[in-house]
């Protein structure tokens, strides 16, 4: 098969690396991928968005199946423009892809069908936003509307900081994306990331994990796009899993599809695990990164025929998939002063060496200058590593960063956290 995807990150890498062992795979191509896609397979210099050439370059390599990555990708309707020229793609239209790209369309659709959610309401002036923080109690949970890089969100444990949030958000710290805001109750409990395949009849699980937003360790800092996440999560018990395709993901198949817009792809339900059962805290219409990481390099089985299957409807002649039965974990280094202002061009040295069977280092925001690795994003690398528990698998991924060179880098040195308290706990029990 052809294969043409979509995208320059640390998900799009690990998706590259998976796909790579396929059997079934006769030439990949990346667009515009990145410096650690390239050791892989081809890649072109064509924007992500840039839909007229990526459905010329589908054409020009006979692609079998295009792959999207990124949501602004999806946001600008490639779907839609491969599926009028009979190029099958996995990822969902525009229409459905607004389950990511309007916050505000995405809380109307839950209440339309009956989906739990935090309360919420929606302003487009900073005088009605504030006074709408009345209904609520702190913290209070702020959230630029459309697509902000997962930096949109603001949780403030002040009127105060929320009215900033307000006034940073409608004043255009986000541009078009905070031209309206989304204040919503905060919900107690622990976040989880849950993955579903569907074909536009057909849905699929297709793995669980948890990740790190906060910038620094101790979950504090500003909101980033994920410092890290670690798989299998134990908050994910089967009962949840159980609640969370019932409640959330058929319910968000069937309404999208009620809608009109039958999906085509994955769906990442973002959820809270509360008291009251998981409540949907958001929708990403791709793969989740961090997330995506740690799935594949759990996942046992061949990931290009899913991938096709939710692009041509034959999803039900799948089983479902295998996971090896150990831990994967991924600790992002990031430039030094992300999220707000990331330090671009340092040198990196050694992201490229062999880190094993079990270790594996993902290009996130990297560019080559004659030769040399430099910072070009935020997110810089992912490091990841798989064991056969999440200490062995943390273990891997730590040593791998330390076989790194990258001076204007930091990360996060408590991944997984949560899930190693856990574990200590019960061992004491
Ligand atoms: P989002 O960009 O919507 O994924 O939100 C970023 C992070 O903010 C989430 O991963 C949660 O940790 C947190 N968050 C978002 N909404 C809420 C909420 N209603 N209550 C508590 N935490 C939230």
């Amino acid at each position: 098969m052809n294969i043409l995807l979509v995208g320059s990150g640390g998900r799009e890498h690990a998706l590259a690396w998976k796909i790579a062992q396929s059997p079934l795979l006769t030439r990949m191509v990346a667009a515009p991928g990145n410096p650690g896609m390239a050791a892989l397979c081809e890649t072109r210099a064509v924007a992500a968005t840039d839909v007229d050439a990526l459905v010329a370059l589908a054409g020009e390599i006979a692609a079998d199946l295009v792959v999207i990555g990124p949501e602004v990708s999806v946001a600008a309707g490639l779907a839609d423009a491969l599926q009028a020229v009979g190029v099958p793609c996995f990822g969902p239209s525009a229409q459905a892809g607004q389950l990511e790209s309007s916050k505000a369309f995405t809380k109307a659709f839950a209440d339309r069908y009956g989906l739990p959610t935090a309360a919420y309401v929606v302003c487009d002036d900073a005088a009605a936003a504030r006074a709408a923080l009345d209904r609520f109690e702190a913290p209070y949970v702020i959230k630029a509307d459309g697509l902000a890089a997962g930096k949109g969100v603001v949780i403030a444990p002040t009127r105060a900081e929320a009215e900033t949030a307000i006034d940073d958000a409608l004043g255009g710290r986000f541009g078009a994306a905070g031209a309206r805001v989304v204040i919503e109750e905060f919900l107690e409990g622990e976040i989880g990331s849950l993955f579903a395949l569907c074909d536009g009849e057909t849905s699929m699980l297709f793995g669980w994990a948890q990740d790190h937003k906060r910038a620094f360790d101790g979950e504090q800092g500003p909101n980033t796009g994920g410092m890290g996440a670690y798989s299998p999560a134990p908050v994910f018990t089967p009962e949840l899993v159980e609640q969370v395709r019932t409640r959330l993901v058929e319910p968000a198949f069937a309404g999208i599809a009620a809608d009109g817009a039958p999906y085509r792809g994955v769906l990442f339900v973002e959820l809270m695990a509360t008291r009251h059962g998981p409540k949907l805290v958001e929708f990403n219409v791709r793969f989740g990164d961090p997330e995506c990481q740690v799935l594949m390099l759990r996942l046992e089985s061949d990931l290009v025929p899913y991938l096709l299957a939710c692009a041509t409807g034959t999803l039900k002649d799948l089983p479902a998939p295998l996971w090896r039965d150990e831990a994967a974990v991924c600790v992002v280094v990031a430039a030094t002063g992300y999220p707000d202002t990331p330090k671009s061009g340092g040198e990196i040295r050694g992201a490229d060496q062999d880190f094993g069977p079990d270790g594996v280092v993902f290009h996130a925001g990297t560019r080559r200058d004659d030769g040399i690795l430099r910072a070009s994003g935020g997110r810089v690398l992912n490091a990841c590593g798989r064991g056969s528990d999440l200490k062995a698998a943390l273990d891997r991924a730590y040593g791998a960063i330390e076989r790194i060179d990258f001076a204007d880098g930091f990360f996060r040195r408590d991944i997984g956290w949560r899930a190693l308290a856990r574990s200590a706990s019960a061992s004491r029990r």
